[in-house]
């Protein structure tokens, strides 16, 4: 299939990049010719227009949204903000990294389901699981969309939690009065994964805050614990961004606001065109609190129609395609009945919503999944 001409990949990252070779190119000479090739200039500017984007008062770059993640809850334990053990609320049906940098940090995950309809955490979702455990509440933007985060606040504020956003997938999505992820919580972490809505030539991720004393932690937890060179502080791990991958992100961030915006211009056209009483289409009200990372549609019998979508020459993928309390690595969730998410799972498609669609594309995208 995927040699016929006609082909329409899930993503086509070369394409995408395509309009940037000549400003990269510039960016990599410069990059060769300054001979500096970490912590350089080309970090400090990129956290300081990512911190400006998202309106906070700090950004760190680090080596991927795994870590960003990780750091920020190693970062509150060592502010005692966090301790060793505590409960940490988090999406049953996130990606596993968000599980994973919490059981890194040696905090105790509680898988919640998520509401059926976004994908995403709401404070209904989370309320009767708050016990005298728990001390923070990680709620994922699934797929682009932003969690309900001023409802999440006030809830976490009642009972005294802390709120981490994992915005791995939600770049410059923003509230109702323009408020960007990244700004919505007491910490935020990002992932610059080749695939994600701003990312790099290559892994890199950044945590964003407005909490000076985390924002030093981490900064320092990141660089190996030094609090200066060869002064260790705390016992630090390597996780930097790096220079060039910084240099790159520069650039594609003067225009992330457009590319978001031709994400959800599709992201119209397919809610307003896909009409298939067999295809459910994602939950969506047309405001700038999505970003499109994805566009996820349900079906009942899935094998079937991604078989057809084979057939027709449409690329899709699964996000994702195993409920992280049915994976082999996280075997302590194995006993949990978590009916929404195992459904979620069961039923989710993403079909093609990236800068590499034509309107042709799209067009035959819409026809084909109207035609099923
Ligand atoms: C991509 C992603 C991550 C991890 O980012 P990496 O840079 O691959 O470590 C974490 N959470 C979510 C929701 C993601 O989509």
């Amino acid at each position: 299939m995927e040699h016929q001409k006609s082909f329409i990949p899930f993503l086509d990252l070369y394409k995408i990049n395509r309009p940037y070779h000549e400003r990269l190119k510039k960016k990599f000479s410069d990059f060769l010719e300054k001979g500096n090739y970490i912590n350089g200039l080309h970090v400090k500017k990129f956290e300081e227009s990512f911190a400006d984007f998202c309106s906070v008062d700090y950004c760190i770059g680090v080596g991927n949204g795994l870590d960003a993640l990780t750091l920020i809850l190693k970062g509150y334990i060592v502010l005692n903000e966090l301790n060793i053990g505590d409960e940490v609320i988090v999406a049953a049906n996130t990606f596993v990294a968000t599980i994973l940098s919490i059981k890194q940090a040696g905090l105790k995950p509680i898988l919640v389901e998520p509401d059926e309809d976004t994908f995403v955490l709401t404070p209904n979702c989370i309320q009767h699981h708050i016990t005298n455990k728990t001390k923070a509440i990680v709620p994922t933007h699934l797929y682009g969309q932003l969690a309900p985060m001023d409802d999440i606040t006030a809830l976490a504020k009642k009972y005294k939690v802390l709120v981490i956003s994992d915005a791995a997938q939600a770049h410059g999505a923003k509230t109702q009065d323009g408020r960007m992820a990244g700004g919505l919580s007491d910490a935020s972490s990002f992932s610059f994964y080749p695939t994600k809505n701003l990312g790099a030539m290559g892994d890199a991720g950044a945590i964003t805050t407005n909490n000076e004393k985390l924002a030093k932690i981490v900064r320092s937890i990141s660089n190996y614990g030094f609090s200066k060179k060869y002064v260790s502080t705390y016992a630090g791990v390597n996780s930097r961004l790096d220079e060039i991958q910084a240099s790159f992100l520069v650039e594609k961030l003067k225009d992330l606001e457009n590319t978001n915006q031709v994400r959800r211009n599709i992201a119209k056209r397919y809610s307003a065109e896909i009409d298939n009483p067999k295809i459910r289409l994602p939950l969506w009200d047309g405001s700038e609190d999505h970003v499109f990372h994805l566009f996820v549609v349900r079906v009942q019998n899935r094998a079937h129609f991604c078989s057809y979508l084979d057939t027709c020459g449409i690329g899709y993928l699964i996000h994702y395609p195993v409920a992280p309390h049915q994976q082999k690595a996280f075997s302590e969730f194995s006993e949990l009945v978590l009916p929404i998410t195992e459904k979620i799972h069961k039923e989710v498609v993403s079909i093609p919503l990236n800068l590499g669609l034509g309107d042709a594309d799209i067009d035959k995208i819409i026809m084909t999944l109207n035609q099923y």
